[in-house]
């Protein structure tokens, strides 16, 4: 079998485990200064089926690309840390307020950009978001196949890929062609820790944007000048000669108007023991109060 060429889109997405008052900005959007920020957990899925496409095929080039604020870089070493060869931020002003049309529009022009390739992986959703749009959405703009919520890699032939897929009520096998676009389920491997040997390697990596920062040390430029595989390729508008009507915030119909935080109040609960009659009682009330049936 010839080595593959992959892509996994990767998202920084807020650490929605500590989110605070001032979560979103008045505009609807993501107010991700605020947030402390994580990998997001589906795209670690799809890292590590990349990583063991690479494993079971030498020679595989695992390419991570994601869009972001400059800090989005984290990804990029996090996933250099991890075994990835290759890493591309996009970033720009111009790209921020983006909603999953636009997010995908971006995307798939650093896809092209990137071409040829053999696979796209990207998580089956981002949990900020949590729309799963996005790369069902590159797959339809790159006009090539789509998998959606992957959990295994059966077979790697020379012309196509055998996947399974987890579904509600079991798995279901299905082949594609390559290229092709594949989204991960959170069901499949856990992603592998990092390499001590790869964090020494990279922890030195920088975006321009990063190293042109007034608080950088000194030590980051000029390791990156010596060393240029540290230097993390970083596209904005013009690189990706994309058009500034479908990016950003201007190629975004979505307007999200207003976040509630639902907090159930002593009186609006009810704590259920498994007993039948407990059971029986919760159904009969949601029967009376049509939440079903
Ligand atoms: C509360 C809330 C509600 C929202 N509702 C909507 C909505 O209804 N409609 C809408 O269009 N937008 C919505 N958005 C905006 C949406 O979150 C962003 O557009 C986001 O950039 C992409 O959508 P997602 O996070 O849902 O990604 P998903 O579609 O869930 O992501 C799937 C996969 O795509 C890849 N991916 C996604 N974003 C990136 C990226 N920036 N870089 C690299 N890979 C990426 C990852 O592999 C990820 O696992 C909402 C945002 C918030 C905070």
């Amino acid at each position: 079998m010839r080595p593959l060429k992959i892509i996994v889109l990767a998202k920084q997405v807020p650490d929605t485990r500590h989110v605070g008052p001032d979560a979103m900005k008045p505009d609807g959007t993501v107010n991700r200064v605020k947030l402390s920020t994580v990998f997001n957990p589906d795209d670690l899925h799809a890292l590590e089926l990349a990583l063991n496409i690479k494993d079971r095929i030498p020679g595989t080039e695992v390419t991570i690309l994601t869009m972001g604020p400059p800090k989005a870089a984290d990804i990029i070493r996090e996933g250099y840390y991890r075994g990835a060869d290759k890493g591309v931020m996009i970033s720009d002003r111009r790209f921020g307020g983006a909603d999953t049309l636009a997010t995908s529009y971006t995307l798939m022009k650093g896809i092209e950009k990137l071409a040829p390739y053999d696979l796209i992986l990207g998580g089956r959703q981002a949990i900020d978001g949590d729309t799963a749009q996005v790369g069902p959405q590159c797959a339809e703009k790159l006009n090539i196949p789509q998998v959606t919520y992957v959990e295994e890699i059966l077979e790697l032939k020379d012309t196509e890929i055998i996947a399974k897929r987890r579904l509600e009520k079991g798995t279901e096998t299905v082949s594609s062609p390559y290229p092709c676009l594949i989204t991960v389920h959170g069901s499949s491997p856990e992603c592998r820790r990092r390499q001590a040997k790869k964090v020494m390697k990279f922890k030195y990596a920088r975006t321009k944007t990063e190293l042109s920062s007034r608080s950088i040390d000194e030590l980051f430029i000029r390791l990156n000048k010596e060393k240029t595989y540290l230097n993390i390729p970083e596209w904005n508008v013009e690189d990706l000669n994309a058009d500034t009507t479908r990016i950003g915030l201007a190629g975004s119909p979505t307007k999200v108007k207003s976040i509630n935080s639902i907090v159930l109040t002593a009186n609006e609960t009810k704590h259920l023991t498994d007993s039948d009659t407990d059971i029986e009682g919760m159904i009969k009330e949601l029967i009376i109060h049509h939440t079903i049936g």
